[in-house]
């Protein structure tokens, strides 16, 4: 549960959505190790709203799963490359 949670902690998983990501297993993900919680993944990605959040636990970024529509433009304009698809 942990792996699959994180990014998503308090926030259960829902599926069913229409088009707004093709579920938690292959959405992409941020390495909190990594982040510098610059925002910039916020910031390019498409979705309305945005997948990528501020966790106000950590201060990083996560993605939400539900929302990603697996575009790979956060993953290229990470400036420490955090994110990969999951
Ligand atoms: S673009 Fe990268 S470093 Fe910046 S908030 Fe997103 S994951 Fe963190
Ligand atoms: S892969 Fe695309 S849809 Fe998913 S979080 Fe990144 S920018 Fe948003």
């Amino acid at each position: 549960m942990r792996a699959l949670a994180s990014g998503a902690r308090g926030r259960p998983f829902k599926s069913g959505l229409p088009d707004q990501g093709k579920g938690a297993n292959m959405a992409y993900k941020i390495d909190p190790t990594k982040c510098i919680a610059c925002g910039t993944c916020q910031s390019v990605c498409p979705q309305n709203p945005p997948a990528p959040e501020k966790d106000e636990e950590t201060g990083k970024f996560k993605i939400v799963p539900e929302r990603c529509k697996e575009c790979g433009t956060c993953a290229e304009n990470c400036p420490v490359e955090a994110i990969s698809k999951g």
